[in-house]
């Protein structure tokens, strides 16, 4: 399975990811992870990352397309990936597209998770996330069983420092701007399949497993 999760910030797509990657055995790419990671290390990455992420704004295409190049390259890709908040403007679409035929292989689908602004925002602000594992968690609709402790792991949970309602606005005015065009850039290619944000993560979970295999 080679696909792409879409959807604006909050929209369920790490949590899905988490399920999906599961089902299908394949690796997670997710980009914000991965900035994460390297701003926790401070490599060199991370320093050119950080302000980026604080403030809400995407981190440069081609900082971002060259960590993904690396990534798609790696061995344990080669038999299919979830990415997951890549691409987030048309230059790293037509980027992939690029890696994607270099490789001499397709996407199986782009899911595009919808949901309106109001409950992105309660899901952004809510969101907590494991330190260790980064499993997602929210306070209200999918607590913990132990406050503030990972049921998978144990870990420590936190809340992301760019889930303040601030910066969460910036990401849906950043994301309506430079990502939401994309969703016509792929339904013009005949592999967007929509599916609705406003339900049970298990539901969710059932109507993307639908339209991909
Ligand atoms: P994204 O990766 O798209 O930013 P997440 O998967 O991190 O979104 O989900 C955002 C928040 O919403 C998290 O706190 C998560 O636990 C919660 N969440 C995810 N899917 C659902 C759902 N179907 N119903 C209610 N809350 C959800
Ligand atoms: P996410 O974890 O997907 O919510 O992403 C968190 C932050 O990481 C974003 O607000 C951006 O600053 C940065 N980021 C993640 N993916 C990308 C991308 N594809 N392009 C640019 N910046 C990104």
């Amino acid at each position: 399975m080679r696909a792409i999760l879409m959807g604006p910030p909050g929209a369920g797509k790490g949590t899905q990811a988490e399920l999906l990657t599961q089902h299908f055995t394949i690796p997670h790419i997710s980009t914000g992870d991965m900035f994460r990671a390297a701003i926790k290390e401070q490599t060199p990455l991370g320093i050119k990352a950080k302000q980026y992420l604080d403030s809400g704004a995407l981190v440069p295409d081609e900082v971002t397309i060259g960590i993904v190049a690396e990534r798609l390259a790696q061995a344990d890709c080669s038999n299919g990936f979830l990415l997951d908040g890549f691409p987030r403007t048309a230059a790293q679409a037509d980027a992939l597209a690029k890696i994607l035929s270099d490789l001499n292989i397709g996407l199986d689908g782009v899911v595009n998770i919808e949901l309106d602004d109001k409950n992105l925002l309660e899901r952004l602000t809510g969101r907590r996330v494991c330190k260790q594992c980064t499993a997602t968690y929210h306070m209200v609709f999918n607590p913990p069983l132990e406050p503030g402790k990972c049921d998978k792991c144990g870990g420590e949970l936190y809340q992301r420092s760019d889930d303040t309602l601030e910066t969460a606005k910036n990401r849906l005015r950043v994301y309506n701007e430079q990502t939401e065009p994309l969703i016509a850039y792929y339904n013009e290619q005949g592999l967007l399949r929509r599916i609705q944000g406003d339900q049970e993560i298990e539901k969710v979970f059932h109507d993307i497993l639908d339209v991909l295999e």
